[in-house]
């Protein structure tokens, strides 16, 4: 009979199948075990095990030190190399896991919680935890999931996992300091616990040293990003080297690119790559070098640059790694395991035909203003398709690539609504190319844009994350007895639109995503939640979280959709209802001080827009005090043409005012100062586009009668200003009149912009 069940141990053992009841009726039964010698992670992840599991069930498991005895019930936490210090064997698999990987084993009495590394180990017990139903969802107590649990038996497990992408990186810290260290914390915590792992910033002051370290530490890179102007910076080298620096129009400059094939720039090149790499080499936490190009384009035009630049005249991403590969195989043969960093972006976006990169280049390719709105694997996304294929002709030149994505580059503060039909999707694509990781510029919205933070991690810790299963779970486990209609509320943005909606990223996309229908649907569905979190003061609390940032939609569309319905109609009350809508959304503002809905910096900026905004409603351009004068008018949508000067025949375009097939438009402004004062100075700037089958005329008048040409019939850009200073100065006023006749069949936008800078005296 004892042999008999010493064999069935044996078994068990062997499948990693069994029982392990760490919990039973709020009593501890398990103890949690380390070894003598173990690192910061390793008992950090007994400690999170223990404190999680007593917020859970009320039981403190003990910690203990060494190896529990073989009938004694334990849950034992180390790195994979160290399971041997505590009587467990590790098996071929996890010994093969790299340093972010984790196992999850029950053998026998004993329940195993193994890392590959000092994260892993962390990963592992939060793994656990999640396992048990624990959540994060965004930093803090607010935004954790904690069950309530009476027993804990760990049946039959038995779980080996690797991330599915290397580099997860969106953020590292709070964006707006660490004025509020609490939150500070919480954040870098809730990024450990979804599983970011570049460049995570440990809280300052002395009392928190470590705690990055605990948590596994993070990647690094060695330079940052549009590096090459930091390698070779201009203010160092332009005066006495020009000839570092791109031929710009015959003419040397010092913010564009590089000259790449000028020797001494290759050499300096070099040696940061090679000294970059030799850290490299020390630090098995830092994953690359940064060799990357400036932002921007101005690539250098000197004979000798095009004459490798021009071999494909589709991209400048030949000269770059005609540059680059010399240097790589330099460090290869030093530092095998070196990688150096380069950006397939902007003007190197497009493959070479000729040339592909070195394997020791991590290239990254940048998702950039295609269309946030579908998934660029939809046929039907429009642009979305001209990032595919671009993806798709990289993969075959690339050895190891990354993504570089804008899920919080964004011109607005709502949400941001590519959960649903773009990530899962996108993301199991990445995969299967072999990407490498991601990078995302994301600014803190957290009470807009929590879901989309938190999807993006798991999509990139797991590629096979069931997304729609996580929205559904979200909604359950935060939103409890509002679970129905949270659901509601969260389709309803995530699929506004529909699937092939095209969003460029630009505020105008605003009223298309947040129509009053999508928003009334959501206003239902908050106002039902909030009736039905009555009694629970968690979710009630979670929900006017998650309100902060809904009535800053609310109250922007509002004054958006007003604004709009002004310049259908200008009038006196249509103004004053705009005006009052923007007066309700600027003072809005200093009711999310201080309240982590967004980041703080952010905060101001969109501030200042609104209060611009709410200011164009005052602004009279016929009455301009003494002093400067400096007007800018994008006419995106009609932008003010219509507040502040006297629009006719055109409509408001997307992209400036507009002409209606075989249509006609004028557009006119008065320029006047107030009494007593006289115009010194006025230079004009427009962006009026112009080509066959069209007639335009800029013109400019000083009593609205007599008129004279500045321009006409040609494209005007505000790079070129008309400088009326020596027509209007000592005149009280001056008019400027843009007119357009179209013969053409279809609809045309003409004019994109409009500006005034001058003096007043
Ligand atoms: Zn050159």
């Amino acid at each position: 009979m004892r042999v008999m069940l010493l064999c069935w141990l044996f078994l068990q053992t062997l499948t990693g199948a069994g029982a392990v009841t760490l919990v039973r009726d709020h009593q501890p039964v398990a103890a949690i075990h380390v070894a003598p010698a173990a690192t910061l992670p390793e008992r950090f992840a007994a400690a999170e095990l223990q404190r999680y599991i007593q917020q859970a069930t009320g039981a403190e498991l003990p910690v203990r030190v060494g190896a529990p005895a073989p009938d004694e019930v334990a849950v034992v936490v180390a790195l994979v190399s160290r399971l041997g210090d505590l009587g467990v064997t590790a098996r071929g698999r996890e010994k093969a896991l790299g340093i972010e990987g984790l196992a999850l084993r029950t053998a026998g009495n004993h329940l195993i919680v193994a890392g590959g590394g000092p994260r892993g180990v962390v990963y592992a017990a939060y793994d656990l935890l999640e396992r048990l139903g624990y959540r994060w969802y965004w930093p803090g107590e607010l935004g954790q999931v904690t069950p309530e649990l009476a027993d804990i038996e760990i049946t039959d497990l038995d779980r080996v996992f690797e991330p599915s992408f290397v580099r997860r990186h969106a953020m590292g810290g709070p964006s707006d300091g660490w004025d509020d260290m609490q939150w500070g914390k919480d954040v870098v915590d809730w990024l450990v616990k979804n599983h970011q792992n570049f460049w995570l910033q440990n809280p300052p002051g002395e009392e928190n040293a470590g705690f990055l370290a605990q948590r596994g530490g993070t990647y690094t890179k060695i330079g940052s990003g549009h590096n090459w102007q930091h390698i070779i910076p201009p203010a160092r080298y332009f005066a006495e080297h020009p000839e570092y620096f791109a031929e710009v129009n015959g003419k040397r400059i010092p913010h564009g690119q590089l000259c790449l094939t000028n020797s001494e720039v290759q050499k300096l090149l070099r040696d940061y790559a090679l000294s970059g790499a030799a850290q490299m080499a020390q630090n098995p936490d830092v994953m690359f070098v940064d060799m990357t190009q400036n932002d921007g384009d101005d690539w250098c035009q000197c004979a000798a640059c095009r004459a490798i630049d021009d071999r494909d005249p589709s991209t400048h991403a030949d000269i770059v790694f005609w540059a680059l590969n010399p240097i790589a195989e330099a460090v290869a043969a030093q530092y095998p395991t070196a990688l150096l960093h380069t950006y397939i972006y902007s003007g190197s976006a497009n493959p070479p035909n000729w040339i592909k990169p070195a394997p020791n280049i991590h290239c990254e390719q940048t998702n950039y203003c295609y269309n946030y709105g579908a998934s660029f694997l939809n046929p039907n996304s429009g642009p979305g398709t001209t990032f595919r294929a671009n993806v798709d002709a990289w993969t075959p030149l690339c050895r190891v690539r990354g993504i570089y994505e804008y899920f919080g580059f964004y011109n607005w503060l709502e949400a941001l609504p590519v959960t649903y039909y773009r990530l899962s999707e996108e993301v199991q694509y990445y995969k299967r190319i072999g990407v490498h990781g991601f990078y995302s510029e994301t600014q803190q919205r957290w009470s807009t844009n929590h879901l989309l933070y938190y999807a993006f991690s798991r999509v990139w810790w797991d590629h096979r994350t069931d997304v729609p299963a996580l929205i559904e779970e979200y909604c359950r486990l935060m939103y409890g007895p509002a679970a129905a209609p949270m659901h509601r509320f969260t389709m309803a943005l995530e699929t506004a639109g529909g699937p092939d909606r095209y969003l460029s990223g630009n505020e105008f996309d605003l009223p298309r995503l947040f129509t009053p229908a999508v928003r009334a649907e959501c206003r239902t569905a908050l106002d039902e939640a909030k009736a039905l979190a009555a009694g629970n003061e968690l979710v009630k609390r979670r929900l006017a979280f998650l309100e902060l940032g809904w009535r800053y939609t609310e109250l922007h569309l509002e004054a958006m959709e007003a604004h709009a319905a002004f310049r259908r109609a200008p009038g006196a009350e249509t103004k004053a209802a705009a005006k009052g809508a923007w007066q309700a959304f600027v003072d809005y503002f200093s009711e999310l001080q201080g309240t982590h809905a967004f980041d703080r910096n952010d905060l101001q900026h969109f501030r200042r827009r609104a209060e611009n905004e709410l200011a164009a409603y005052t602004l009279d351009l016929t009455s301009l005090p003494p002093g400067e004068v400096s007007y800018q008018d994008g006419l995106y949508d009609g932008g003010k043409a219509r507040l502040h000067g006297r629009v006719e025949g055109f409509y408001d375009g997307v992209w400036g005012l507009s002409l209606y097939a075989r249509g006609n438009g004028s557009l006119t402004y008065e320029f006047g100062a107030a009494a007593g004062h006289v115009w010194t100075e006025a230079r004009l700037s427009l962006e009026a586009s112009w080509r066959e089958g069209l007639t335009s005329a800029i013109e400019w008048s000083l009593d609205g009668a007599t008129w004279e040409p500045l321009a006409e019939n040609r494209r005007v850009s505000s790079g070129e200003p008309f400088d009326l200073t020596s027509r209007v100065a000592g005149q009280p006023r001056f008019l400027v009149r843009v007119r357009y006749a179209s013969t053409l069949p279809d609809e045309v936008a003409a004019v994109h912009a409009v500006g005034l800078k001058g003096l007043i005296e």
